[in-house]
């Protein structure tokens, strides 16, 4: 096997993936290195929703990007894109009121949008509880992905028709530049050379450099999902995301009434465990639906535990009941899902001029890192 690669990206995830495949667009010869067998991390556990709709400054701009390149990819091999759109439904008058904000920004910077009034929601969502909805912000070019089915095709196409070399079951523990060249050491001790090295970790801080992520500022988010079981008679289409996702997403934060916003007392508990609630209806018919926020700092991820909390899964089912009028405490599968986040947007640090890390992209990495890697790719090889 080839051992000298222009580039060696370490973590096999959404992030490290995307740069992978945009290192290898630019003809340079790439090495993916993913500890597990299959990557099992945020980018397979996530909701799959692609929503730029949520995101503020670059980083809507990295969303928007990147719904071209999943279409893109989308056009040559099937990597599970629904294009179905994304709706907030609003369920009182801030939240409206904060829709109606959203609805006009959009219109500026030209991102397709419509407002729906709460007959249009009712109708064409009929499975909505009829005393939720005030009305609703619909995106219509956003997409639905199924994430571990994507992420199987998205590493298949990127060995078999981009180039990449692909190794799994590769810890990589250690990472050093010797005359301006990088030796990449892996736990079994496997040894590979590149001019430079992308660390893209998400949140494993234990394998490279722990004492740098200690100090790093970087948080752990640990998210709690639900899946129910099938529903073959129910069609939901698209993202549906609801009153706690407006009083949440970047988006909305940036608008003129978000300061005066006033929490209603039956969403204090919620808060509390930071829930808000969104739905996906998976290929198989179930409904996929979350999610909730603990966060430890990044020397103490063990303290978020590996368990599920089922006080925050009743929280959440009895939410979504408020919401739609279906059997939702049905539930097939829970888990948990983690990320790493940084105040500063991303974690971006260079060890040294050939080996820099990548991680903290939060809750925003299924959407926008497409585009986000492709611009620090073009900026650093
Ligand atoms: C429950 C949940 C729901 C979410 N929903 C959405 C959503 O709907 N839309 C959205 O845009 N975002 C969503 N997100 C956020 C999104 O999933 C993350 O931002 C994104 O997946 C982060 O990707 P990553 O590649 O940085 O991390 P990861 O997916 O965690 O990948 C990191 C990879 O690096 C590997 N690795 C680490 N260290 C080493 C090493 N030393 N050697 C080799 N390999 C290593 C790991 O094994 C792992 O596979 C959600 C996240 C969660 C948890």
């Amino acid at each position: 096997m080839q051992t000298h690669f222009d580039l060696i990206v370490v973590g096999g995830g959404i992030m490290g993936t995307f740069h992978a495949y945009h290192a290898a667009r630019r003809n340079k010869s790439v090495l993916l290195l993913e500890k597990d067998n299959f990557p099992v991390g945020a980018t397979v556990r996530n909701f799959g929703q692609v929503v730029p709709s949520g995101l503020a400054g670059r980083w809507f701009n990295y969303g928007q990007r990147s719904l071209e390149l999943y279409g893109e990819l989308q056009a040559k091999t099937d990597l599970t894109f629904r294009k179905n759109g994304s709706v907030y439904i609003a369920s009182d008058a801030d939240e409206w009121q904060l829709a109606n904000e959203l609805y006009d920004y959009y219109q500026k910077v030209n991102y397709p949008c419509e407002l729906l009034s709460r007959e249009t929601c009712l109708e064409k969502y009929p499975y909505l509880q009829k005393s939720y909805p005030v009305g609703a912000i619909f995106f219509p070019n956003e997409f639905t992905v199924d994430s571990p089915l994507l992420m199987q095709r998205f590493l298949g196409y990127c060995v078999e028709q981009a180039g990449v070399t692909y190794l799994n079951n590769a810890n990589v523990m250690e990472c050093q530049t010797t005359n301006d060249k990088v030796q990449v050491r892996l736990t079994n001790r496997q040894q590979f050379e590149a001019e430079k090295v992308l660390i893209c970790n998400g949140h494993e801080f234990r394998m490279l450099y722990p004492d740098l992520f200690a100090q790093s500022g970087l948080v752990v988010s640990k998210l709690q999902m639900l899946q129910t079981v099938q529903f073959p008679e129910l069609t939901m289409k698209g993202n549906l995301l609801t009153g706690l996702t407006i009083r949440r997403y970047e988006s909305f934060q940036q608008l003129p009434s978000y300061a005066n916003l006033t929490t209603p007392a039956h969403y204090e508990e919620l808060k509390k465990w930071g829930i808000h609630i969104l739905f996906k209806q998976a290929v198989d018919g179930s409904i996929v639906m979350g999610d909730s926020h603990e966060y430890a700092g990044a020397q103490h991820v063990n303290d978020l535990g590996y368990h599920i909390n089922d006080y925050i899964n009743q929280l959440m089912i009895e939410e979504a009941k408020r919401i739609v009028d279906l059997p939702v405490e049905r539930i097939q599968s829970s888990w948990a899902g983690f990320y790493s986040q940084t105040t500063d947007e991303i974690y971006e640090y260079d060890i040294d001029e050939n080996i820099r890390i990548i991680t903290g992209i939060g809750g925003k990495g299924m959407t926008s890192s497409g585009g986000y890697s492709e611009e620090t790719i073009a900026a650093y090889i």
